[in-house]
């Protein structure tokens, strides 16, 4: 069993309109645009960061905005909902500023003794803010959203699944522990975690997979400190039997990428080097930042790339 995964590194998403996201994100929630840059995989398309102050490992919420993109189809085989830590003497002010905005998919509901509020982003994303105690994290405030209120970054995600028997396996694998189970979910921790330490999987034997479209989650990525840890993992995993990618260098991070049994893609990325690697932590996110393989493509990015603001 590996000990090097410490919960979430970061969630990547479809969206479409990346002003919308961009609003939303930063408006709404009230995070911190961390890193203004492109998929490296394919340059002309935004890759939006959203976080904590510096981006920390376990508050990132990135999206890849493809501006006709039509929305998923929710089902089986991926991320379903995504969750954030708040006060949970919070839940109540964040229901009502929710409301107030307009936003989709409101709901209250009580997940093995986690009360939430849930949502929806501006795709149909589901989200959940689960109001914590004692989550030591330093919110961002300069969204314009309180201490008391803000958040504090992820507390974990669910995946809907067919069936769970694999998955639970690669989960306890990566290290990760059954900590209760009600219905047809169950949750894991992974002890001496970055707070966002939570994945619970939903079983749903009937339902249709999945279509991937804006508002699904691309996939999830894990947090190790370095890439020593790293390739710790990637070895432990090839042994195991999955076909994980060489290490890529994400300017940002280094990230491995696996398909996991029940159809969801996984990343292990590092906690080094940080965001702060190509502009000061004072400016984070203002300004285009293109990898080197892609800078010669700056004149036409900024000509084709909607707008934030
Ligand atoms: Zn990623």
């Amino acid at each position: 069993m590996l000990n090097q995964i410490k919960g979430l590194h970061h969630v990547t998403s479809l969206a479409s309109s990346a002003s919308r996201n961009n609003a939303f994100f930063t408006d709404t929630l009230g995070l911190r645009r961390v890193k203004q840059t492109v998929n490296f995989d394919a340059p002309d398309v935004y890759h939006l960061y959203y976080g904590d102050e510096a981006g920390t490992p376990g508050t990132v919420m990135t999206y890849f905005p493809f501006p006709m993109a039509a929305r998923g189809k929710p089902g089986t085989g991926e991320v379903g909902r995504t969750y954030f830590a708040v006060p949970k003497d919070s839940l109540d002010a964040w229901a009502e500023r929710l409301a107030g905005l307009g936003v989709a998919g409101l709901g209250r509901d009580t997940r093995f003794g986690d009360d939430r509020v849930l949502f929806d982003g501006p795709d149909g994303d589901a989200f959940a803010l689960v109001g914590t105690e004692g989550d030591e994290r330093a919110p961002w405030t300069g969204g314009g959203i309180s201490e008391q209120m803000a958040i504090r970054g992820f507390q974990g995600a669910d995946m809907r699944l067919r069936d769970e028997g694999a998955s639970a396996e690669l989960l306890k694998f990566m290290g990760y522990e059954e900590v209760d189970r009600k219905d047809n979910v169950i949750r894991f921790k992974v002890p001496g975690g970055n707070a966002a330490d939570t994945i619970d999987i939903e079983t749903l034997p009937g339902a249709s997979p999945a279509g991937q479209g804006a508002g699904s989650v691309h996939h999830i990525a894990f947090a190790v400190e370095n890439r020593a840890r790293q390739l710790e993992v990637r070895e432990a995993l090839i042994d195991t039997g999955y076909r994980v990618t060489p290490v890529i260098d994400r300017d940002y991070f280094w990230a491995i990428y696996f398909r996991t049994p029940g159809g969801v893609l996984f990343e292990v990325a590092t906690n080094e080097p940080g965001f702060a690697t190509d502009e000061d932590t004072a400016h984070l996110g203002e300004a285009l930042k293109l990898p080197s393989q892609h800078a010669h493509l700056r004149e036409k990015l900024e000509r084709v790339l909607e707008p934030l603001e």
